[in-house]
């Protein structure tokens, strides 16, 4: 199976009715690529930039950052490569800050909260992301964002770091698209308002479903309450990938839902465009496509999105889809 599998590296991802869809990597630092490329990633779907930050005794400085991105970028050789802005704060614990600890650190001063607020930091992390910009196809995504106030603020941000460099005589590509972050409920039910103003959302589920269900990600004790497949899950997934394509705008999925094969034929039947996920996971992700319809997945979806429970929506995906674990 693990060599009927390898020869799907290089083609792409389409399903048995001939829809394409592409299949992206999420990674953590520059050494991932080579897994990414070895296992036939289409792009980078998300870059978890705060990694070079996170245990880090100092803040790392401009050419650090530049120098992961730029390696990133080349070694994807202009192939997508989505990067988010600095997710540090709340449960991601950043010592150098020294920030106050948080009885509910999910909910509070973290991502695109903190960045704001820390403009030092958040300038100098653009301006490196800008200047690696030129050596492949940067797309620069904010994280948690909860009100269209914080997505023009970073985005009025952005546009000053990037006339300043151009002041300055750097070199920035002027293709470089501007995402977010749909993982707070608040923007995935304004996603039609949001939509206008981005270049494309991510959705992270793996945020959005403990905000929708009001279940800590991390509890053992609510983890019956982490239901992907949760009629109420699915249908703002369905709402906010239309949205997005109502107004011309793609819509990828970063989340570990993304690898789910059960997730899978319902989020091909809403149309997802893009796919991230562990590269260990993508070519069994194209199998699975390769084996699915997207009219039929959009037809099984309908009746999906009308049920009750989580638990029907599971017997009817098993029943209609081989599902292999
Ligand atoms: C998400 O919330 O789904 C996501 C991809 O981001 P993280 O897991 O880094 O919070
Ligand atoms: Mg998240």
């Amino acid at each position: 199976h693990k060599v009927m599998l390898r020869r799907l590296i290089d083609k792409p991802t389409i399903t048995r009715d001939k829809h394409v869809v592409k299949l992206v990597a999420n990674i953590s630092s520059p050494d991932e690529v080579r897994d990414v490329i070895a296992n036939g990633g289409e792009g980078i779907g998300l870059y978890r930039s705060e990694f070079l930050f996170l245990g880090a005794e100092k803040l790392p400085t401009e050419e650090e950052q530049f120098m992961a991105y730029k390696s990133v970028l080349q070694q994807m050789r202009g192939k997508p490569v989505v990067v988010r802005t600095l997710d540090i704060g709340g449960d991601k614990e950043l010592s150098i800050l020294n920030l106050p600890k948080e009885l509910n650190p999910f909910l509070g001063f973290r991502a695109i909260r903190l960045t704001l607020d820390k403009q030092d930091i958040f300038r100098v992390h653009l301006r490196a992301l800008l200047r690696a910009s030129s050596y492949g196809n940067l797309k620069i995504m904010f994280p948690m964002i909860a009100t269209l106030n914080e997505l023009r603020q970073a985005k009025q941000i952005l546009i000053e770091e990037k006339n300043k460099l151009v002041e300055e005589g750097g070199e920035v590509s002027d293709t470089i698209e501007v995402g977010m972050m749909i993982e707070i409920p608040s923007a995935a039910i304004l996603a039609d308002q949001f939509a206008k103003e981005v270049d494309f959302f991510s959705i992270g589920t793996n945020d959005l479903i403990q905000f929708m269900m009001a279940a800590d990600r991390m509890n053992d004790k609510v983890s019956y309450l982490y239901q992907p497949y949760n009629p109420a899950i699915l249908r703002l997934l369905d709402m906010v990938i239309k949205a997005a394509h109502k107004e011309g705008k793609w819509v990828g999925m970063c989340g570990e839902m993304a690898k789910d094969p059960i997730a899978i034929p319902l989020l091909l039947g809403m149309g997802l465009d893009d796919f991230s996920m562990s590269p260990s996971s993508i070519l069994s992700v194209r199998e699975q496509l390769a084996t699915l319809s997207k009219a039929e997945a959009a037809k099984i979806l309908d009746k999906v999105l009308s049920m009750a429970t989580t638990d029907e929506v599971i017997k009817l995906v098993k029943d209609r889809f081989r599902i292999l674990d």
